[in-house]
């Protein structure tokens, strides 16, 4: 990977990997890394039976392609909210959203793969946190045909499958990988690097929800060094300026 910055570079530090580290003093205040991200998914189940269910009528709905709130959808004609023309399953802000998410992350492979997900009623007997791992897997499969390069940044990033990554992966794996282009191995490999590397993208503060949670998950490849290596990353710090950003992280050093 190539230095994100004249203000860093990737290294390899003995016995822990492949780390960034500062190429020049840096300053208190002083911008040091800008990072968008190659992978975004939404956080939440595929299955939302308990959203649509809910009496509670702040369940958020987000665009799923750029993740942005969306307004409240009954009896509100001029909302630009459109739906998914071939799944009528997923929401975007606006045609353009839609537009661009059908020529990328809403694929019609990745419609298809999502509605077959979701019809499949072993799904329900699997922890919540699965169909969430489903929506990581189809996304990061995607990449793989739309972005080669991207993937194999992906595939780079630290991260070893443990018994709980291994088992989701077993589960996942046959009823997503397409014509068994990717092993079982690569399915584990994928979902243990994303366990350890994806950032939360979270909700937007409310004065009325107190319970603020996360909307989508990113994966920002040099922003992964920083949270394992260099210092103890300020989590809320990449998280407020998500809030903001949503495409890119920019991390501020705080402490000289
Ligand atoms: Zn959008
Ligand atoms: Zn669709």
């Amino acid at each position: 990977m190539a230095a994100p910055s004249s203000l860093l570079k990737v290294e390899e530090i003995q016995g822990r990997g492949r780390g960034m580290v500062a190429s020049q003093p840096l300053k208190a205040g002083q911008s040091v890394l800008r990072d968008s991200p190659i992978l975004q998914y939404s956080a939440l189940p595929l299955i939302r039976q308990s959203l649509s269910s809910s009496s509670s009528a702040s369940a958020s709905c987000f665009c799923d392609h750029c993740f942005k709130t969306l307004p409240p959808l009954q009896g509100d004609s001029s909302s630009c909210t459109v739906l998914c023309p071939n799944c009528c399953h997923h929401y975007f802000c606006s045609s353009k959203c839609l537009s661009k998410a059908l020529n990328n992350s809403h694929s019609s492979w990745v419609c298809q793969a999502l509605s077959h997900l979701r019809a499949n009623s072993l799904l329900l007997e699997q922890p919540l946190e699965r169909q969430v791992q489903a929506n990581f897997l189809i996304a990061a499969y995607n990449l793989a045909n739309f972005s080669p390069s991207d993937f194999q940044i992906m595939l780079s990033l630290q991260g070893s499958p443990e018994e709980s990554t291994i088992a989701a992966a077993q589960f996942l794996h046959p009823l997503i990988s397409p014509r068994n282009e990717f092993s079982l191995e690569l399915t584990s490999a994928l979902l243990a690097n994303d366990k350890l590397n994806a950032f939360g993208i979270m909700q937007s503060f409310s004065e009325h929800d107190d319970q603020r949670s996360v909307r989508a998950y990113g994966i920002y490849p040099y922003a992964s060094f920083l949270t394992m290596i260099a210092f103890p990353m300020p989590a809320d710090l990449i998280t407020l300026t998500l809030i903001h950003l949503m495409t890119a992280i920019i991390l501020t050093l705080l402490f000289g």
